[in-house]
């Protein structure tokens, strides 16, 4: 097994890798170290996603080849956003932090120039820098690269995304011709081969893991639904997942912003990270996000560059992004450093075979899930509070003294009774929201059989085909129309049943009782309710009049506390 020492890397470094944990290097430094520490170093493309140690990979040999003695920029790294630079600059200065003298600078738009400047002219050996900063300060002749020996471009694919293509074709171009550079990105369009064409000298090839393909210990998973879905099935696969940690990647501005109040005003650790926001203020959610005060960051993929987390449970694509690089970079933020982690998008029908074009380029399976019903969730909810309860440190010194006074008030509750109390305590407030749930899953079978019809109808000719056709369109319009029923039910145009039961509050029922009768009931599970009138005697309520005949058998020759139920179709 290689390790570090193997790699003939200055003792300075190996103390500072080793304070940092590191024990074998990634297979990315495995390859990139040796070869350039290594005689025969030529100009080098990278590929690997986000998250393998490439910043460790250029920067030890890079920061072992510095001379120091020398107060001149011998290497310069561009990288596409702030938060990326001021990563890099951290994690060289760790690297580097028993080489006296090593001096790294920083540069980048979003931020005063006055005081990069100010650093600047007091010289530095590294340069690490947006590209639209780096070429105004090159401008103004404050950031020199006549002489560099490195020039390392990190996530260039996102550079290229971002619109930094004219900004590194200038920057290139007035940089030293004899300089090694070294080419980093997660996949490999057309237009990163061009630069590799036009700037670099038979570049040798290092990838880790296939082209273009997502991180190996990353499950890939979408739930189909309708649109107007798709938030309810956002929150159900949150709340399916007790201990995520995670990003919504969205779309636009306005959709992350929207997502994330609605996330919040629904009692879930959220909040938004878009270019709409200041500086400042994107900092503050970063640095609540990292330290997880927040579980949930809603996103743009712009703004959720350069985020550095390496822990990430889970990426939910809000809306699938329309280019498969930007879901292979999304999917690439989780599964990092040998952790595993879930990407998960929510689709609507029409996007079944952009899945399928994500899979081939992919080259792993995206697997199709079923959002699960609100009593599956509330199962797994409680599961992982029981769990909490089980795995709790209790501070016993601090509570023994009011233990006496607790026992004392609790005395009269049996074990079970306790049990459930404390349970309902922290868990009916999610009972009640699950309790009225629908099923939101897409059925794709259906879809896929209507689709294949279409398409034999399309090849067929002819007297025969038109009648098959017309025998078809029989039965599939009742089939269609059954469904479309359906969506009208869940946008409120339901015909509901009034019922009298002969059940009230003398009786000690409730809404919550009622509602867990209907929902644990196999034919009632999930129906629509009404209106819920609890009074003293007996009770009214109202469900989807579909149901009418199961609600009749289901209460019907029902007991509840011995007394047998009365039900009446008002
Ligand atoms: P990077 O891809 O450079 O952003 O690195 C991803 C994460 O892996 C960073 O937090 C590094 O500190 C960490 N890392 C890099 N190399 C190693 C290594 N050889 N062993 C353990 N962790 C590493």
């Amino acid at each position: 097994m290689s390790n570090f020492e193997n790699f003939g890397l200055k003792q300075d470094l190996l103390k500072a890798i080793n304070d940092l944990g590191f024990e074998n290097p990634t297979p990315i430094q495995a390859q990139v170290i040796p070869y350039m520490l290594s005689n025969e170093v030529s100009d080098l493309i990278g590929l690997a996603q986000t998250g393998t140690g490439k910043t460790a990979a250029f920067g030890l040999p890079v920061l072992q080849q510095i001379n120091v003695d020398k107060l001149e920029t011998q290497c310069l790294i561009l990288a596409p956003t702030r938060e990326l630079c001021v990563q890099i600059s951290k994690d060289l200065l760790n690297y580097s932090k028993y080489i006296e003298k090593m001096k790294i600078t920083s540069v980048y738009g979003g931020a005063s120039i006055e005081p990069q400047i100010r650093e600047l002219k007091k010289g530095t050996h590294i340069i690490v820098g947006t590209p639209g900063r780096v070429l105004d300060l090159l401008k103004r002749k404050l950031v020199k690269i006549e002489k560099i020996d490195f020039l390392v471009l990190d996530e260039a694919d996102e550079m290229l995304n971002m619109g930094f293509k004219d900004d590194l074709d200038a920057i290139l171009s007035k940089s030293a011709k004899t300089k090694k550079t070294l080419l980093f990105s997660a996949t490999m369009p057309n237009e990163i081969r061009k630069i590799a064409d036009n700037y670099m000298n038979s570049p040798k090839e290092i990838s880790v893991g296939s082209k273009n393909s997502g991180a190996e210990n990353v499950e890939h998973h979408y739930y189909v639904v309708s649109a107007k879905d798709r938030y309810l099935a956002l929150k159900r696969i949150v709340d399916m997942y007790p201990a995520i940690y995670g990003i919504v990647f969205c779309r636009t501005r306005k959709e992350t912003q929207e997502i994330a109040e609605k996330l919040i005003q629904d009692g879930y650790d959220a909040d938004a990270l878009h270019g709409d926001l200041s500086q400042v203020q994107r900092d503050h959610v970063m640095s609540k996000f990292r330290s997880q005060h927040l579980q949930v960051l809603v996103a743009t993929d712009v703004a959720a560059r350069g985020l550095d987390v390496n822990n990430l449970t889970h990426i939910i694509n809000y809306n699938l992004p329309d280019e498969n690089d930007i879901y292979i970079h999304r999917s690439g933020r989780t599964g990092r450093a040998g952790k595993s982690g879930i990407s998960i998008s929510i689709i609507h029908s029409k996007e079944l075979s952009k899945i399928k074009n994500t899979e081939k380029i992919l080259k792993k399976n995206i697997e199709l899930k079923k959002i699960p019903d609100g009593k599956e969730i509330c199962k797994i909810q409680l599961m992982s509070m029981i769990d909490k309860i089980n795995n709790v440190e209790t501070i016993d010194n601090q509570i023994d003294t009011f233990l006496p006074l607790i026992y004392q008030k609790l005395n009269w509750l049996s074990r079970e009774d306790l049990i459930t109390r404390f349970v309902s305590v922290e868990f009916n407030r999610f009972l009640m929201y699950y309790s009225n749930t629908r099923d939101i899953n897409f059925d794709v079978n259906e879809r896929r059989d209507e689709r294949r019809m279409g398409e034999r109808d399309k090849g067929r000719k002819g007297e025969r085909a038109n009648g098959r056709r017309d025998e078809r369109k029989t039965k599939n319009g009742e089939r269609t129309n059954g469904r479309r029923d359906e969506r009208s039910n869940s946008k409120g145009k339901i015909r509901l049943s009034k019922y009298f039961l002969s059940l009230g509050e003398k009786d000690g029922f409730s809404k919550y009782k009622l509602l867990e009768i209907i929902n644990n009931s196999d034919g009632l599970a999930g129906v629509e309710v009404g209106k819920i009138e609890i009074l003293k005697t007996h009770t009214f309520f109202e469900i989807d009049s579909n149901f009418h005949e199961n609600a009749m058998k289901i209460f019907k020759n029902r007991r509840y506390d011995g007394k047998r139920l009365k039900i009446e179709k008002k």
